[in-house]
């Protein structure tokens, strides 16, 4: 087998090693608890515990908890169980940046007492207006040069609870000049009074990323701190503080360009407008692209892994062909899932030459080509159901599933013969007569007529009644929210389509949710834990057999 070239990170780490800038690899997934997690997201675990995991180092698990607004610990639970769920272990207990709240008070006040931090009473939008652009330079706060002890009193009160919200913040004194505006003074500590997941009541003031993320790497010995491209710019900001803290490390910040991915979106403020606003049916919807909602609906943690293995790591923004990560999903289901029949739009069949009171039992392989897979038993009887596709009065050569005179095989069992069919009062075809030639299970009609096709069925007195829930892309635009439009306008009106009485054969009683099975000649399919009802099975369609979306 040929070696994949390793990429820029597995080079710098390599590097790293060999020269030994550092004798072992620490890194860190450092998500914030606000939301769930997206596929995008499965790349940033999938590159940081694969890392560790190929260096023989060690990654954390780190809630980057410092806006607590909008954090909770739903959002941490679901976000430990898609980690495990993934295959990945983090080294260590769970770790939160409020874990470190005190270190990074002290270090706040270290700052002030250095004379590199002050308390500015500017409100948000002066702050802005002296902040300069791109092409101006800012201007100094007027409370700049406020003396060390008067920061200190003032900082004192802000943790104390004195100032109201958006009164004044603590900022890194370092150079409104700056060409990079994230050094021209950048807010270190503002005022929040919102009660925190983890931390309570204990604190109304909070760190802002900057002054966190990096400082937390330092604590936790994280010697590469990998993150998407958008703090590309915040990293002379990383090694500002670094540099000037008594901190117990030398982390060095890395980035990697985040993923993109076509026909749907990969934000948590738009997954979340998707919830809250009754778009979906929750953040675990099988159409959302949450890695919940990708494993309620059927894929793999395998699938998910080598899709991010597949599409690599490179330091360029690109879009990425949701086609990508569906073959990467069937290509795992084919050789992995077990099959099974299931008629989505039955149409009864009568075997008019089989007897009434006859139950014969077929047994079929789990799987084509796995023989560790367990074999299923088929009951077969006088009533059998069809899919109503399955069947035509009359129809040309190219058709090969059962027409009136013609033949056709039933998967695993015999080949049957069309002789009539009913209808209704409409026209609408409600019955088949078939006659079953005998003598075909596993071998040709001895008359020399061959089967045009082979069909799925179940046995009429013997399935399991089901819903089954197809799903289709959520959004219809390859960029949803391009141009001027609003994302929710791409939104795709038939994501969802429901088939209630449908009937699978007995064998999926045995079905677990999330787990999915091929439903011959449907699609890949996985019981629905949330939906389905005692008495009453309700199955995902995980993905169809083939891609009916390339051009
Ligand atoms: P969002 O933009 O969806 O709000 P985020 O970056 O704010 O995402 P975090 O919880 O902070 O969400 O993300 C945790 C980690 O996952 C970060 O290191 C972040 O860079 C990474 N990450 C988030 N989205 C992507 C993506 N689309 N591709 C790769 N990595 C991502
Ligand atoms: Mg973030
Ligand atoms: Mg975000």
């Amino acid at each position: 087998a040929t070696e994949k070239p390793s990429h820029f990170l597995q080079n710098i780490l390599k590097r790293d090693l060999d020269e030994g800038q550092v004798t072992s690899i620490t890194t860190r997934f450092p998500p914030e608890p606000n939301g769930y997690l997206h596929i995008g997201h499965a790349k940033s675990i999938c590159l940081n515990f694969g890392l560790a995991e190929q260096f023989g180092g060690q990654c954390n698990l780190r809630f980057d908890d410092t806006n607590p607004e909008k954090e909770s610990d739903e959002f941490v639970e679901s976000i430990k169980r898609d980690v495990t769920w993934l295959g990945f272990e983090w080294a260590g207990d769970i770790r939160f940046t409020s874990d470190y709240f005190d270190t990074l008070h002290e270090w706040a006040l270290e700052l002030i007492r250095a004379g590199k931090a002050y308390v500015c009473d500017l409100s948000p939008d002066q702050a802005r207006e002296y902040r300069g652009t791109l092409t101006e330079p800012g201007r100094n706060s007027p409370y700049r040069d406020r003396s060390v002890d008067e920061n200190l009193a003032l900082f004192e009160k802000m943790r104390a609870g004195e100032f109201a919200e958006g009164q004044c913040s603590l900022r890194a004194k370092i150079d409104m000049a700056a060409p990079n505006i994230n050094l021209r003074d950048p807010v270190i500590y503002r005022i929040k009074k919102v009660r925190h997941h983890h931390t309570g009541d204990k604190w109304c003031i909070y760190p802002s990323y900057d002054f966190a993320h990096g400082q937390s790497d330092a604590i936790e010995g994280i010697t590469h701190s990998i993150c998407t491209l958008e703090f590309e710019d915040h990293r002379p900001l990383y090694e500002w503080f670094i540099a000037n803290l008594p901190v117990p490390a030398e982390p060095k910040q890395y980035e990697f360009a985040r993923l993109n991915v076509n026909y749907t979106v990969t934000s948590k403020r738009k997954l979340r407008q998707l919830v809250d606003e009754g778009h979906v049916d929750g953040w675990n919807d099988p159409r959302m692209p949450t890695i919940s909602g990708m494993r309620r609906r059927g894929y793999t943690p395998a699938a998910l892994r080598n899709f991010c293995e597949r599409i690599g790591v490179t330091r360029s923004d690109s879009v990425v062909d949701v086609g990508m990560l569906e073959y990467c999903v069937r290509d795992d289901l084919d050789k992995n899932a077990p099959r099974a029949m299931c008629v989505l739009r039955p149409l009864k069949v009568t075997l008019t030459n089989y007897p009434e009171d006859k139950i014969e039992t077929f047994v079929a392989p789990g799987h084509p080509n796995r023989d560790d897979f367990a074999t299923r038993e088929l009951p077969f009887s006088r009533t059998l159901y069809i899919d109503v596709e399955d069947f035509r009065e009359e129809a040309n050569k190219k058709y090969k599933r059962l027409v009136i005179g013609k033949r056709v095989r039933l998967r695993n069992a015999y080949v049957i013969e069309a002789e009539d069919c009913v209808k209704d009062a409409d026209g609408n075809i409600i019955e088949v007569l078939a006659r079953v030639i005998e003598n075909t299970v596993g071998c040709d009609p001895e008359d020399g007529v061959k089967p045009k096709g082979v069909i799925h069925w179940v046995c009429g007195s013997n399935h399991i009644p089901c819903d089954v829930r197809l799903y289709d892309r959520l959004f219809i635009e390859a960029n949803p929210g391009s141009g001027d439009t609003d994302f929710l306008q791409a939104i795709n009106p038939e994501s969802l389509q429901l088939l209630n009485n449908c009937m699978a054969e007995p064998s999926l009683v045995d079905a677990k949710p999330e787990s999915a099975y091929q439903f011959e000649r449907e699609g890949y399919f996985c019981l629905d834990e949330h939906y389905s009802e005692q008495g009453r099975a309700v199955f995902n369609r995980t993905i169809s057999l083939r891609d009916s979306w390339a051009k």
